[in-house]
């Protein structure tokens, strides 16, 4: 591990000061990903900004519904979270699949939607990736793809976004509070804030140096909505996702869908929203060749390699599966 320099910043003033004095600083949170990283090579910050102390700590449930999440509340504690539990249970759901009790106390809702891709090959500085060293290749794609996306990739890069708690906050629509560098505060929806690789996979978000995540903001849950997180993974703990579905349904009384918001995660470079199933779903009662249908046109785009085909028709089924049973449960708020 090469050497770097350590500073802890005790106000966003302080942190933006920090980062703005050299193009290789960058922050730190929990580390649990970013330590990795630099112990593996991928990454050699000079100076790690430790922004985990900032008073960015808090959970707010607004009058109005609304939560504002702070940038420094680990995974565990927001998972844990009561309002969140009841309100938002697929976000609570979707930490709880992640990592382990360990990590999640550590972990930080800024750093776990900025972690990166497990790749193998991104993660193994001996071998080429082209999101690690743009135009060394992409050995991907005739190697080990099994847990790669098959949404949203290009000829450059076929990684998958490994974040659970993103795919729910997608769903959800969160909007990030950003901080730059001058001081200047901005929004971003959750689901802009990632780039599809195109030719360019080593620019992820929209992001600039020394751009500060502050909060993660839920808008009000929409009324009688019920929601659900489910994962599909080689092993019950400690394992990203294969697929990933949150899904958020509101019934009218004559069962027609008044409201339905769908998220994949583990098959595509970012979380991915379902628009094309969500609008052939919306208004109507769906039975099941409706739902199949719906989730076989958000699919029809995908461009599966050969040991990730299966990715496709186990989305299908999961996203088909998800509402059915929302439907069907007797307990929706
Ligand atoms: C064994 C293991 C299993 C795991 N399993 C899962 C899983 O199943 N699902 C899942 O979703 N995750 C999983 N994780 C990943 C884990 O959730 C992430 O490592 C964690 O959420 C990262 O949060 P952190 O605060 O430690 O980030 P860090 O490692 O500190 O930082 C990650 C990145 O975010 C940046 N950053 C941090 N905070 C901010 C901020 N406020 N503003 C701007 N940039 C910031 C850092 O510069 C860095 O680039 C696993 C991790 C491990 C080690
Ligand atoms: S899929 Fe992306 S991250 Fe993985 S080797 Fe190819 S370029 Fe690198």
């Amino acid at each position: 591990m090469k050497e770097f320099a350590y500073a802890r910043a005790g106000d966003a003033q302080e942190a933006a000061a920090l980062i703005a004095q050299r193009p290789d600083a960058t922050y730190l949170g929990g580390g649990t990903n970013l330590v990795d990283l630099m112990k593996l090579g991928v990454t050699d910050p000079g100076l790690l900004v430790d922004v985990s102390r900032l008073p960015y700590d808090r959970i707010e449930h607004r009058d109005d519904g609304s939560v504002l999440i702070g940038a420094t509340v680990r995974n565990g504690d927001l998972a844990g979270d009561p309002g969140i539990r009841t309100r938002f249970p697929l976000l609570s759901q979707s930490l709880l699949s992640g990592a382990s009790g360990q990590l999640r106390t550590v972990a930080t809702v800024g750093g776990n939607l900025l972690q990166r891709t497990r790749c193998v090959y991104f993660q193994d500085v001996t071998k080429p990736c082209n999101k690690r060293e743009p135009g060394t290749g992409c050995p991907a794609v005739q190697g080990a793809h099994r847990d790669l996306a098959v949404l949203g990739t290009s000829d450059h890069c076929v990684a998958s976004h490994p974040s659970d708690m993103a795919v729910a906050l997608v769903a959800l629509d969160a909007v990030a509070h950003l901080r730059s560098v001058d001081g200047a505060t901005r929004t971003v929806p959750v689901a802009e804030l990632y780039l599809l690789p195109g030719d360019t996979p080593e620019r992820e978000t929209v992001l600039e140096h020394g751009d500060l995540i502050t909060a993660v903001e839920l808008p009000a849950p929409p009324p009688g909505a019920a929601m659900r997180y489910r994962k599909v993974r080689d092993r019950w703990s400690y394992a990203f996702a294969l697929v990933s579905v949150a899904t958020s349904v509101s019934v009218a009384d004559d069962g027609s869908l008044t409201d339905v918001r769908i998220a994949l995660g583990g098959v595509a470079p970012r979380p991915w929203r379902a628009s094309v199933a969500e609008e052939r779903l919306r208004g109507r009662r769906p039975d099941e060749e409706t739902l199949r249908e719906a989730a076989r046109a958000e699919l029809a785009a995908a461009r599966p390699l050969p040991d990730n085909a299966f990715k496709v028709d186990l989305t299908v089924d999961l996203i088909v599966a998800g509402i059915r049973d929302l439907i069907a449960r007797k307990d929706r708020a």
